[in-house]
C-alpha cells in the first residue's frame, strides 16, 4: 500500500490539512502547528548529491551506523542490545542475568534505530526495513504491558527481584523518562516513513504510562524528569495521532515542574526556578536545551505566551553570553548552581556538572561542551526558527550543525568525542574526566555518538521549509528536493554548490505550482551585504539582499527558472567581547559558515602551535584556499601567513616570568574546518590564535 494512502484519511475535510499534506511526514511535523510560521518538508524529500553533506550521509549509512551496530550488539562493548534481548525474555547476557551498561542505554540505542529509520527513508532498502520489523518485535517484547521501557529495572523485575534494584523512578539519573521519549520519538518517525503501526503502539503504551504517572504521582514523575526528551516526543506523539490529551500530558509535563520541592530542586535538572521565573541558562546544558527544545514544542501546539517569552530571554542569554564561536554550549566541567542565578546565599549552592557557565565564562583547554548539549542546543534553535521565522536562529542552528554537530564523530566514523574542547596543548597535563582525543567506546556514557549519528542521518531535513505559497531555504548544499505541495501541486528544486566551502549557490526549479510562490533565501547574518548578489534567470532582484533575513523572490516559477545566489564570502578574523578572558587578543579565522583552527600536524618540527600569532593587518593576511583530503573528507584548508614568536620555553614549575622580547619570524600556516580536526593523530589544536 502507498504510504499517501495510509496516511490521507488523517487530513480529509480540512483545507489546512489539504495544504500541510507535504510535511506530515517530516522529521518535526509542525503542518498544523497554530504558533509555526513553516513545517519541514517530508523524511525522502530531500536528497543530497554531492559535496560535504553527501560524503557525511554516505559514511553515516555505510560506516557509522552498522559499526555502532556492532557496539551495541557486543555484551562486552555496550550490551545495550543485550539488555533489550534480557528484558524481552530472549537471552542472559553475559550470563550474568543482570543488565549492564549505563541506565540511558536504551535511550541512546533508540536514537541510533531513528537513524537506521532516516537511511530506510531514503534507501527504502527492504532488508533495512526487516532488520527494523525484527528489533521492534524484541523491543515490544521488552516493554511491560502498562508501557513502561527500562530494561535495567524490567530485567529484575522479571526475576522476581524486589527492592531498590526493581523499584522504577528509585533513582533519578536512571533516565527512565529519557529512555521513553526516544521510544516516543523514534516510533512517530518509524511510523511516517514506513506508515507501519507497530512501533508506534510501543509509543502509545509508553505516553499512556507517563500519562498515568502524569495524573497519579506528578511530583515523582516531575522529579525523575531527567534529560527531558520526551517532552519533545509526547508533542510528536500528538501531531502523528492528534490526541487531544497528548497535548495536555505535554502541557502537564512541563507545569508539573514546579511540584519539585524547593529543597530537592536543583540546576542538575533546570528545576530549582519555575520554568518561567528562568532568566539564564543554568546547570546541566544537556538537560537545560533539551527542556527548552521540549517548551517550544509544547508552546507551538497551545500558544501560551507565558512560556515563550523565557524561551526567548534564554535564548538570547545564550547567544549573547554563554555560546561559545562554534555553536557549543555547557562550557564546565563542574558548576555551582548559584553561579547561574544571582544567588548569594551559601547554603543553596549545589554542584553541578557539564554545566553553562557564568556570563562569558567559555574556557577553551577545559571546555566540556557535550556534544548532546551542541544537539540539543540545535534542536531548541530550530523550533525557534519554526515559531519565528527569524533568521538569526537559523544562524545558530547552522553554526552549530557544522562546527558544534560534526566535530562529534570522526570522519571515518567509529571514534566519539564526549567533550569538545576548543585547544589542546600536550603541556596542559592536568587530568579531566573525559579523552579530549576521539575514543572507540565512550562505555560510561554513550549518549553522544548515536545522537550525533542521527542528526547526520536526518541533516538534508534542515534544508527547506515549507508555508503558505512560500518555500523557505535555510541550509545551503547540493542536492534536489521533490515535494508534493498544496493540492496535488509539487516542487523540485536542484542545489548546485560548493558551499559551505564557496558561497555560491544555484537553484534551478525543475517543477513548480501554477500559483504564485515565494522563495525565501536565508542570507546569513555574518555576510557582507554589499558582496552579496542575487539574480534569477540571469537578472539581479530589484531589493538588494541584506544579512541576517531571508530574502523573498515572489513569482509564478516554471520549469527551467535558475535563481542564483551568491554570498561571496571569504575567510575573515573574529574577536570575542573582552568579557570573555580566554579570548582576549586572540582571534578566530571563519570561512562562511566554518570555523577553523590550527593544528600541530601542520606546523614544522619545533614549532610549538602556542607561539603562532596571525596578523591583524589585511595586508598581510592573504588566505590560499586548498582542496584537500583529510581521512575519507573532501575538505577546504586555509593557508595563510603568520607570526612565529620565537619565545624560549617554559621551564617546569614556572608560572610567571618577565617578559622578553620575541623574535619575530613569518610563518606559513595551514588551517583545517574545525569539524576535521583530529583526524590525523595526536597534535596540539586550537580555534583561538593570538592576533599581532
Ligand atoms: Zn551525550
Amino acid at each position: 500500500m502507498k504510504l499517501s494512502s495510509l496516511l490521507l484519511p488523517v487530513c480529509l475535510g480540512s483545507a489546512l490539512c489539504a495544504e500541510a499534506a507535504a510535511g506530515s511526514r517530516s522529521l518535526v511535523d509542525t503542518s498544523q502547528s497554530p504558533q509555526a510560521k513553516m513545517y519541514m518538508t517530508d523524511l525522502d524529500a530531500v536528497r543530497w548529491t554531492e559535496g560535504l553533506w553527501a560524503e557525511r550521509f554516505a559514511v553515516c549509512r555505510d560506516t557509522m551506523i552498522p559499526h555502532m551496530w556492532t557496539i551495541f550488539k557486543d555484551p562486552y562493548e555496550s550490551h545495550a542490545w543485550d539488555n533489550f534481548l534480557m528484558a524481552a525474555g530472549l537471552g542472559e547476557g553475559r550470563g550474568t542475568g543482570r543488565p549492564h551498561g549505563p541506565p540511558f542505554n536504551d535511550g541512546d540505542f533508540l536514537k541510533w534505530f531513528e537513524a537506521l529509520v532516516q537511511v530506510y527513508a531514503i534507501t527504502k532498502d527492504p532488508q533495512l526495513d526487516q532488520w527494523m520489523d525484527e528489533m521492534i518485535g524484541v523491543i515490544a517484547k521488552a516493554q511491560r504491558e502498562d508501557g513502561y521501557l527500562h530494561t535495567h529495572k524490567i530485567v529484575p523485575q522479571r526475576r522476581g527481584q524486589t527492592g531498590a534494584v526493581a523499584r522504577e523512578f528509585e533513582d533519578r539519573e536512571h533516565f527512565e523518562t529519557y529512555n521513553m521519549g526516544h521510544l516516543i520519538t523514534t516510533a512517530v518517525i518509524h511510523h511516517r516513513v514506513t506508515g507501519k503501526t507497530t512501533m508506534l503502539d510501543l509509543a502509545r503504551k509508553a505516553a499512556d504510562y507517563i500519562d498515568h504517572l502524569c495524573k497519579t504521582v506528578p511530583q515523582d514523575l516531575a522529579r525523575n524528569a531527567i534529560c527531558p526528551s520526551h517532552y519533545m516526543g509526547v508533542i510528536e506523539l500528538y501531531r502523528e495521532t492528534r490526541e487531544p490529551r497528548y497535548l495536555e500530558l505535554g502541557k502537564q509535563l512541563i507545569e508539573i515542574r514546579s511540584l519539585v520541592p524547593p529543597a530537592e530542586g536543583s540546576d542538575h535538572n533546570q528545576d530549582r526556578t519555575p520554568f518561567r521565573e528562568t532568566f539564564e541558562a543554568v546547570g546541566h546544558a544537556v538537560r537545560a536545551n533539551y527542556l527548552y527544545a521540549g517548551v517550544a514544542d509544547v508552546f507551538a501546539e497551545s500558544g501560551d505566551r507565558t512560556l515563550f517569552t523565557p524561551l526567548q530571554r534564554l535564548s538570547d542569554n545564550v547567544a549573547q553570553r554563554k555560546l561559545y564561536v562554534t555553536g557549543m554550549t555547557g562550557a564546565l566541567y563542574d558548576g555551582a548552581s548559584p553561579d547561574g542565578a544571582h544567588h548569594s546565599q551559601h547554603h543553596h549552592i549545589k554542584t553541578v556538572h557539564q554545566a553553562y557557565g557564568r556570563d562569558f565564562q567559555l574556557p577553551n583547554l577545559t571546555a566540556y561542551n557535550e556534544t548532546c548539549a551542541t544537539i540539543g542546543y540545535a534542536m531548541w534553535m530550530w523550533r525557534m526558527l519554526a515559531l519565528t521565522g527569524d533568521a538569526q536562529y537559523a544562524d545558530l542552528f547552522e553554526k552549530a550543525l557544522y562546527n558544534g554537530v560534526l566535530p562529534g564523530i570522526s570522519l571515518e566514523g567509529k571514534h566519539y568525542f564526549y567533550v569538545n574542547p576548543l585547544r589542546k596543548d600536550a603541556a596542559f597535563d592536568v587530568p579531566l574526566r573525559w579523552s579530549r582525543t576521539r575514543t572507540p567506546n565512550i562505555k560510561s556514557s554513550f549518549c553522544c555518538p548515536p545522537n550525533v549519528i542521527r542528526v547526520i542521518a536526518q541533516a538534508h531535513n534542515y534544508v527547506y521549509s515549507l508555508s503558505r505559497n512560500t518555500l523557505w531555504v535555510h541550509l545551503y548544499g547540493a542536492s534536489t528536493l521533490d515535494t508534493a505541495w498544496v493540492e496535488g501541486h509539487r516542487i523540485k528544486v536542484r542545489q548546485e554548490t560548493d558551499y559551505p566551502y564557496a558561497g555560491a549557490v544555484r537553484l534551478a526549479i525543475d517543477e513548480a505550482p501554477a500559483h504564485e510562490v515565494g522563495l525565501k533565501l536565508r542570507i546569513p547574518g555574518w555576510a557582507r551585504g554589499e558582496r552579496i548578489s542575487l539574480k534569477v534567470n540571469g537578472a539581479p532582484v530589484l531589493t538588494p539582499p541584506v544579512p541576517g533575513s531571508y530574502a523573498e523572490v515572489r513569482r509564478f516559477w516554471k520549469a527551467g527558472d535558475v535563481v542564483e545566489l551568491d554570498l561571496a564570502f571569504e575567510p575573515v578574523l573574529l574577536e570575542a567581547n573582552p568579557l570573555v578572558e580566554e579570548a582576549v587578543n586572540q582571534v578566530v579565522v571563519k570561512n562562511g559558515p566554518l570555523v577553523y583552527c590550527l593544528e600541530g600536524n601542520d606546523l614544522p618540527p619545533g614549532v610549538r602551535l602556542a607561539d603562532i600569532a596571525l596578523s591583524l593587518d589585511p595586508r598581510n593576511r592573504t588566505f590560499t584556499a586548498q582542496r584537500e583530503t583529510i581521512v575519507n573528507a573532501d575538505v577546504t584548508t586555509l593557508t595563510v601567513p603568520a607570526l612565529h614568536q620565537q619565545r624560549a620555553p617554559w621551564q617546569p614549575g614556572q608560572l610567571y616570568r618577565e617578559a622578553g622580547p620575541a623574535a619575530l619570524r613569518p610563518i606559513e600556516v595551514k588551517l583545517v574546518p574545525y569539524f576535521a580536526w583530529g583526524n590525523r593523530g595526536e597534535a596540539d589544536m586550537s580555534v583561538w590564535l593570538p592576533a599581532r
